[in-house]
């Protein structure tokens, strides 16, 4: 059965009882509560034993164990397939093929403990389809929330000189001019963007590190734009004058906020942004690259990245900012279904946030990058039924949910994952992969050193 059936199924009501309740609030845990779910709704939280349990409803006992919300990844590239670089992302993609293997990589993510995603750009623009079928009940995913493809000007974003002059590319949709930037925003919420998506910041070849790419006045034309169609808009910014600007155009989320300065930082604070950090890719680079052949030389680097800016995040936690939580799984550094829960213990271990607030920034903050803020990341009568139960305490030791060992239950839309349904395992797909013709040089010096002549 898909694991998004909703109660016109017949889904027995579900019980979960006796358990200790992270509420998604970022209150202590309640220990002894009871939650019972009905289709997509929690009908009841209370203590053990004063819930009035309805006749045909199972049971799972949750004595010893945890029941907390869903996570929600507020940075997931679902659509990317766990590429190794850019070249495989721009043209290694097509969208029927990057299509339908979606659709084989989301049930790792429920599998993971991942009821809801945000996607903030997609390969050839195939999120608002993948998640209307997914919506539909035809195959099992998540809820998602979704971007088309990024507003990139002709300067590009992370991939340099791969980004055409116009037109559009795998994830990147190529807006020259102020005109072209309101056409393409119209174009997405027409073809059902949940999110528009800005990348402020690129790579150019003479400058280190990232450089704003994008005007104050050409962000304003897209949050304008988007906005009067009540559309929010997200923006990639690793710079802290992109955070700026982005933050005085109207820029609902900041993905990264890297090195954000004072005046970043208050203007995010005045003008209501969120920010999402995005640690995990980064602190995967740092700490295992070597182990994967990736960033040989760059873990310091990217270790001074995240020190740097969760200073300033960590600030604007206690200013009131709020904070969200995301993976950037879709990359051979952060594959889909195994990475989700880590950004939570770089919140704790870079932010000093307790493990019960960083969950609360995976799920009920979260929730803003759903669009779904109170319904969804709480668990509270009348919120969504998207429910963990987990055998440990993650309140004291926040990793234990990048464990998927630990997930005794997985409730999406008020339906029980299959847990026991094996990992989606696949051979390779021809042509995915960049194809090289070798990984060094052959000189004919090599050679003649290889045959003992040299
Ligand atoms: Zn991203």
């Amino acid at each position: 059965m898909p694991a998004n059936t909703d109660q016109s199924t017949g889904n027995p009501v579900l019980h979960l009882s006796n358990g200790s309740l992270i509420d998604g609030t970022g209150s202590a845990p309640l220990l002894g509560t009871d939650v019972l779910i009905d289709g997509d709704n929690i009908s009841a939280v209370g203590p053990h034993g004063t819930v009035a349990v309805p006749a045909g409803a199972r049971t799972i006992d949750a004595s010893g164990m945890t029941i907390m919300p869903g996570l929600i990844d507020a940075h997931c590239h679902v659509t990317f397939d766990d590429a190794q670089s850019n070249d495989e992302l721009f043209f290694h993609r097509p969208p029927t093929t990057a299509a339908m293997i979606t659709l084989f990589n989301l049930p790792k993510l429920l599998l993971a403990g991942v009821t809801s995603m945000m996607d903030p750009d997609t390969v050839m623009g195939i999120g608002p389809e993948v998640r209307d079928v997914v919506e539909s009940g035809a195959f099992p995913g998540p809820r998602i929330s979704t971007g088309v493809q990024a507003l990139l000007t002709s300067v590009g974003g992370t991939a340099g000189r791969l980004i055409p002059d116009d037109g559009r590319v795998g994830y990147a949709a190529v807006v020259n001019t102020i005109e072209e930037m309101v056409t393409e925003t119209r174009r997405q919420v027409k073809h059902g963007a949940d999110w528009i998506k800005i990348h402020a910041t690129g790579s150019i070849p003479t400058h280190a590190g990232e450089l704003q790419v994008w005007t104050l006045d050409e962000m304003k034309a897209v949050c304008d734009t988007a906005h009067a169609l009540a559309v929010p808009v997200v923006a990639h910014c690793r710079s802290a004058s992109s955070t700026r600007d982005a933050a005085l155009a109207g820029v609902d989320l900041i993905m990264h906020a890297s090195f954000m300065d004072d005046e970043a930082l208050q203007a995010v604070i005045d003008n209501g942004a969120a920010l999402c950090p995005t640690f995990t890719f980064l602190a995967n680079l740092a700490d295992y690259g070597e182990q994967v052949g990736a960033g040989v030389g760059m873990q310091d680097i990217f270790r001074d990245e995240i020190t740097a800016t969760a200073a300033m995040i960590r600030v604007a936690y206690d200013a009131g900012v709020p904070i969200l939580c995301g993976s950037e799984s879709g990359f051979a550094l952060t594959p889909y279904g195994h990475w989700h829960a880590r950004e939570m213990e770089v919140f704790v271990n870079e932010l000093g946030l307790s493990p019960v607030e960083a969950i609360s920034c995976a799920t009920r903050t979260n929730a803003i990058a759903m669009r779904m803020e109170g319904e969804l990341g709480v668990i509270a009568e009348g919120a969504r039924a998207d429910v963990l139960v987990v055998d440990g305490d993650p309140a004291s030791d926040v990793t234990v949910l990048q464990d998927r060992s630990r997930l005794r239950a997985v409730i999406s839309r008020g339906s029980m994952v299959d847990l026991e349904q094996p990992w989606p395992e696949r051979r390779s797909i021809a042509g995915e992969t960049v194809g090289n013709w070798a990984a060094e040089i052959l000189t004919y010096e090599r050679s003649m050193a290889a045959a003992g002549k040299g």
